[in-house]
């Protein structure tokens, strides 16, 4: 039974064994806890390089308790795993240094097996965010951040350069990542709406060199540059996209008329009531969501009550 379920786990060291398996409540989440043991012997002290056993049969290193770590393995069957090991720990009679058991699962002084730092990697390529990896892997998300830390040294210093499409969006959004910036910088294709790159932020000191990174001849490709009415944006095509045309896209220019219509109801409503005309105030205030509608959504047909528009003075009437 244990080396089926050490299979299952897929934990290949010989010398660890497994005892029990249980299910408890941690922290409010129902938990599997496998119980096993971890105790090699070695064949020599680490320390001084002492044998095991002297020339005349007496135990130079010898067995010396046990230390029990709690290590978190990757969950199983959508629950979470843990594995209580008692690891081994060993005495030197000759220089009395002590030491316990390293296991292959886990790296030394860490809680976390290497099975779930190999699945935040992996996940961590997807674009997908962090805190959702951390859920994911039952961690916490500055282990994340850990594990993506840890592969910096191999990542290559400097990044490739890159394509663009012809239509480049640009925009920016609320990411959280506040290290930097509490704003994140995102571009995409505007003709398939497929993702670009998303940036960490939304400056222009840190865009500018992220595209300038590519020759010009690819950057030439881009031929509109849709953005919305943020003024920095524009200078990316003085400085980074020289053919291209500025777009400004109609969904922030509807935006802001919308805003300005709107704003110019509330201080006609207030001008209203400073008039003492209470009742045509009420009406542009009851009636906010029809003015604001798309023009194309009203029906011109339907004739119907209005609350504000009481009969007898007013008939049927329609929306518009
Ligand atoms: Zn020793």
């Amino acid at each position: 039974m244990n080396n089926h379920i050490k299979k299952m786990l897929r934990i290949t060291d010989e010398h660890l064994d497994l005892t029990n398996t249980e299910e408890y409540k941690i922290k409010g989440k129902n938990t599997l806890v496998i119980f096993g043991v971890y105790s090699p012997m070695p064949s020599a002290c680490r320390n001084c390089g002492s044998t095991i056993v002297d020339n005349e049969g007496k135990s130079v290193v010898v067995r010396n308790g046990k230390k029990e770590v709690t290590i978190q393995l990757d969950s199983y069957q959508n629950m979470p795993t843990i594995l209580k090991l008692k690891k081994q720990r060993f005495h030197c009679k000759s220089c009395s240094h002590n030491w316990t058991a390293q296991c292959s699962i886990v790296e030394k002084n860490c809680h976390i097996s290497k099975f779930i730092t190999l699945k935040i990697l992996e996940l961590l390529t997807e674009k997908i965010s962090m805190t959702f990896i951390a859920k994911q892997c039952h961690v916490s998300l500055t282990t994340v951040l850990r594990v993506l830390k840890s592969v910096e040294s191999q990542l290559p210093q400097q990044l490739k350069p890159r394509s663009f499409p012809e239509v480049l969006m640009v925009d920016e959004f609320k990411s959280h990542a506040s290290y930097e910036d509490k704003m994140s910088f995102i571009c995409a294709d505007g003709e398939t709406g497929e993702l670009v790159d998303i940036l960490p932020s939304r400056k222009l000191d840190k865009i500018i060199p992220y595209f300038n990174r590519s020759p010009l001849e690819e950057r030439e490709k881009v031929k509109f540059l849709v953005t919305d009415m943020n003024a920095a944006y524009f200078q990316l095509t003085k400085n980074v996209f020289p053919t291209a045309k500025l777009i400004i896209d109609r969904f922030h220019i509807v935006k802001h008329l919308n805003t300005a219509f709107n704003d110019f109801r509330v201080r006609e409503m207030k001008r209203l009531i400073t008039n003492k005309k209470k009742s045509k105030a009420n009406k542009l205030k009851s009636n906010w969501k029809l003015l604001l509608k798309n023009q194309t959504n009203i029906s011109i047909s339907e004739f119907k009550t209005w609350r504000s528009f009481p009969s007898p003075k007013y008939h049927l009437l329609t929306a518009l």
